[in-house]
């Protein structure tokens, strides 16, 4: 396990073994999290300032050593998205988002992270999906995400999403790390109503998630109202369907005044239909939920198409319910190909070279 994915109490066990006096959890828990965390990413890590002395650093480095990420170039777009492609220690390749700005609500910077190297569940429409399962990211690999974005855009994201490459509740013990570590107020101290873990649908990991406290938001990627076009999508139906991934959702222990996240990528002639959005309210009745409309972002060689702009708002306003609202997530990022869901390490297509981004800024 390296050090950056130590839970507190992990910490403080190694502290206590190690002879050392039990604040001394506190202050390693900041070195590795708190403010100038973004500026301790990988190079710079062992150099970064702490309360710490030194040769205690090197021992818990030498027990638990870190696995940077390396910052390998990021790429804005017009809307001011910015994508973030790092290499990891085994030289693979992971990527992140930061979208400013809902029209909604003015000052909301949102990042979506990766918690897996590839994803597993082959998603027919999903970028990712194409490069299959490579591995779980550890939760040092994913806060890292959030200190790079950090560092870069000198501002702390008032949201992170786990909507990146991977599934995280196929990565649950990591990812329920990680929202741990970015909850503490000793790190980013960002609270648990701003953290959201999207799933596909694994049922088994949505109940272990309910368990979890604090409680993040759950965002579900439904995509479709009947089996059959969920089976030809989303080969996890195969194994949930639709029916059993809703009861989970039913007894998923939300909160007050909380919802869950229905996620609903449109797809012309799939799942755009005047009955699809008639079925997609009664399916959710009883579930306190909220729906995002995602307009499919093209990936090169998928069989799918976006619907059109009139077609999207003709299903939202079927959809929506006084007790149902329905937001139209636009795509972001499309001029970078940098949109949060449509993420893949395009270098795999492209080789060791960076030829497949316009590279607008190098970190580091
Ligand atoms: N595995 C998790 C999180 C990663 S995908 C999940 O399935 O929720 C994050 C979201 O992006 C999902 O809602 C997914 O349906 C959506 N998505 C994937 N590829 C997309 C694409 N090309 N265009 C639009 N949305 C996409």
């Amino acid at each position: 396990m390296d050090l950056r994915s130590l839970s507190i109490a992990e910490l403080r066990e190694r502290v206590a073994r190690a002879g050392e006096p039990p604040f001394r959890a506190e202050q390693l828990f900041r070195w590795l999290h708190g403010p100038g965390a973004g500026g301790m990413g990988s190079v710079r890590i062992p150099l970064a300032p702490s309360t710490v002395p030194r040769a205690l650093r090197d021992a818990f480095l030498a027990e638990a050593p870190l696995v940077p990420l390396v910052p390998d170039g990021s790429v804005a777009s017009v809307d001011g998205t910015r994508k973030f492609r790092f290499r990891t220690h085994d030289d693979r390749v992971v990527e992140s988002v930061l979208i400013p700005d809902d029209k909604q609500e003015r000052s909301k910077l949102t990042l979506c992270i990766s918690c897996q190297v590839g994803c597993a569940w082959g998603c027919t429409f999903c970028a990712t999906a194409t490069m299959g399962f490579g591995r779980n990211l550890t939760a040092g690999e994913m806060v890292e995400q959030l200190y790079w974005a950090m560092e870069s855009v000198g501002q702390k994201p008032t949201n992170v999403v786990f909507m990146g490459m991977g599934e995280p509740l196929h990565n649950f013990d990591q990812v329920t790390r990680a929202l741990s570590i970015i909850e503490h107020p000793w790190g980013a101290g960002l609270s648990p109503r701003r953290l959201t873990v999207s799933t596909a649908g694994v049922v088994s990991g949505m109940d272990m998630l309910g368990r979890v406290r604090p409680l993040p938001n759950l965002a579900i990627s439904l995509n479709a109202t009947t089996d059959e076009v969920r089976d030809q999508i989303m080969p996890i139906n195969r194994r949930w369907r639709i029916a059993s991934l809703l009861a989970a959702a039913r007894r998923f222990p939300l909160g007050h005044h909380r919802r869950i996240t229905f996620e609903y990528v449109l797809f012309a002639g799939v799942n755009d239909s005047d009955v699809d959005a008639a079925r997609l309210p009664r399916l959710l009745s009883g579930i306190p939920s909220k729906v995002n409309l995602i307009p499919w972002n093209p990936v090169p060689g998928l069989p799918f198409s976006r619907p059109s702009e009139a077609r999207v708002l003709a299903f939202q306003n079927r959809v929506r319910r006084p007790d149902l609202p329905v937001y139209v997530r636009t795509p972001r990022g499309d001029d970078s190909a940098a949109a949060c869901g449509q993420l893949a390490a395009r270098i795999d297509e492209a080789g060791p070279e960076r030829v497949a981004f316009g590279l607008v800024g190098h970190l580091s």
